[in-house]
């Protein structure tokens, strides 16, 4: 499988090229250059396979640059019971992303947030984790990965990358803004090869940091500097099982559709669940639930994408989605404009500017209903009313994202056809976020069995200025390679 860039680069790259690698370099995403069609009798054969069956069916039709036996390997380590530990009570504590009905054959959660850190991005992460290691190895290369979090993508990615030889992780995080849950996550890790530095500001300084010491060609070719952002292939390619995972659970044989709702920020996770339906997936419908942030919305209903700026951005009770440019949204723009890259980077020449595209008039956005794609959004109060109402009808805590996801799934109960099974992606567990889940029960969420305790652990951070050079100087003085 060759890779082209949706802004129309030359270069057709293999997985493992842009593996260790972000953007194109025009600029653009990396999108496999056809999507693999699966075929009835495949759909058949996947129905009974395990997750690590399954992904590795997947995956193989997606990286054709590591042979078959080592992309199996990789796939059996990385999805394993021990480390999705965290199911819910009552659930096979074997099964990997496990359907949680909450009205047997409608309705029900899709279990993503089992993992370590109990945040959906942990189901690519792992992955990902293991694939460096694999293809550094190979190489006889080092890296040295630099990101920003303002909560689940950190930890996710510290806890993928611990221990890992080749690795090494600085990870920045607005000091004191993070959850005391969150905070202890990944300052509790005592691995030498992660370094958390928390910057005395907010996520948006950390986030310039990372931007200027990536933008300086020459630190970043010395010191091997890579990043494990959302716009990464390998994350997406590694959430497109979870949905023929899903699909199989909540069916009952291939002639049936099924329907998602997913909580969505920056387009990541819904945009693998389009590429599911693209390669043949049964996807009745796709239902994208933004929070107050509602930029994605807005585009599906309107046909106007106008990112907002960083000082529109609202904070919110659900702030894994409080985006305002969605990065992975030009992969899936790509596809509406039926493969144009000239259109897309036409487009994208507007956005880097600040500026909105407006498609409303045009015949692509009049076929967006073909793509399944419907919208919605919601507030502070319809996320405590959702963990409420659905606490109280089933028993069951669900986290604030993924209450969004279920409002907005409710709201669009009316375009899901009779017979078609309901599953809204659970991005987190509750237990991230019991602030919230305090003003809408009056209670504390469940913490698992074996993160109790966690706050009280000693911590490792190192506070530091806002300030790139004093970065840089940290990098320098630990980086490996
Ligand atoms: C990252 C995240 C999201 C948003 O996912 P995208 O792939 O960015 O759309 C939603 N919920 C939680 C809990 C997250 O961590």
């Amino acid at each position: 499988m060759k890779y082209l860039s949706t802004r129309g680069h030359a270069a057709r790259p293999e997985f493992c090229d842009i593996l260790l690698g972000g953007l194109a370099p025009d600029g653009g995403l990396y999108l496999p250059e056809h999507y693999p069609q699966v075929s009835r009798e495949e759909l058949d054969a996947w129905r009974s396979l395990s997750y690590a069956g399954l992904a590795y069916e997947i995956l193989a039709r997606f990286i054709t640059d590591i042979p078959a036996a080592d992309l199996r390997t990789i796939c059996q380590q990385t999805y394993t019971a021990e480390v999705y530990r965290h199911a819910r009570t009552g659930d096979n504590t074997a099964d990997i992303a496990p359907v949680h009905w909450l009205e047997v054959g409608k309705f029900g959660l899709l279990e993503l947030s089992n993992g370590p850190t109990l945040a959906f991005k942990d189901m690519a992460m792992q992955l990902l984790g293991n694939l460096f290691e694999y293809v550094l190895e190979q190489r006889g290369e080092a890296i040295n990965i630099l990101g920003a979090t303002s909560g689940d993508t950190g930890s996710a990615a510290e806890y993928a990358m611990r221990g890992k030889r080749q690795v090494k992780v600085f990870m920045l995080s607005p000091h004191g803004k993070m959850s005391a849950f969150q905070r202890a996550q990944m300052y509790s890790l005592q691995d030498d090869n992660i370094f958390n530095l928390a910057i005395s500001g907010m996520f948006d300084d950390a986030q310039d940091i990372v931007k200027a010491v990536s933008n300086d060609a020459a630190f970043k070719a010395r010191y091997r500097i890579g990043a494990v952002n959302s716009i990464n292939w390998a994350r997406v390619a590694a959430q497109i099982v979870y949905y023929f995972k899903a699909y199989f659970a909540a069916t009952t044989n291939n002639d049936q559709q099924i329907a998602f709702s997913v909580p969505s920020g920056n387009f990541g996770n819904i945009c693998a669940g389009h590429i599911a339906r693209q390669m043949g997936l049964p996807v009745a419908r796709l239902i994208l639930a933004t929070n107050e942030n509602d930029v994605l919305d807005e585009f599906f209903r309107s046909g106007v994408y106008r990112p907002r700026k960083a000082a529109e951005t609202r904070v919110t009770s659900s702030p894994s989605m409080d985006i305002s440019k969605a990065s992975n949204f030009e992969r899936f723009i790509f596809d509406l404009v039926g493969r144009d890259a000239g259109k897309v980077a036409e487009l994208w020449a507007a956005v880097d500017q600040g500026r909105a595209f407006d498609l409303s008039t045009t015949p692509c956005f009049a076929q967006i209903a073909d793509f399944g794609f419907v919208s919605g959004n919601s507030t502070h109060a319809d996320r405590l009313a959702t963990i409420k109402n659905v606490f109280e009808r089933y028993g069951v805590m669900i986290d604030p994202h993924t209450a969004d996801g279920v409002k907005v799934g409710w709201q669009h109960a009316a375009a899901v056809p009779d017979g078609v099974p309901l599953l809204v992606l659970e991005t987190a567990l509750p237990a991230k976020f019991s602030a919230t889940i305090r003003e809408a029960l009056g209670r504390d969420p469940e913490v698992p069995a074996d993160l109790q305790g966690l706050e009280t652990l000693p911590q490792r951070v190192e506070v530091i200025a806002p300030d790139v050079e004093a970065v840089k100087r940290f990098i320098t003085a630990h980086a490996g390679g």
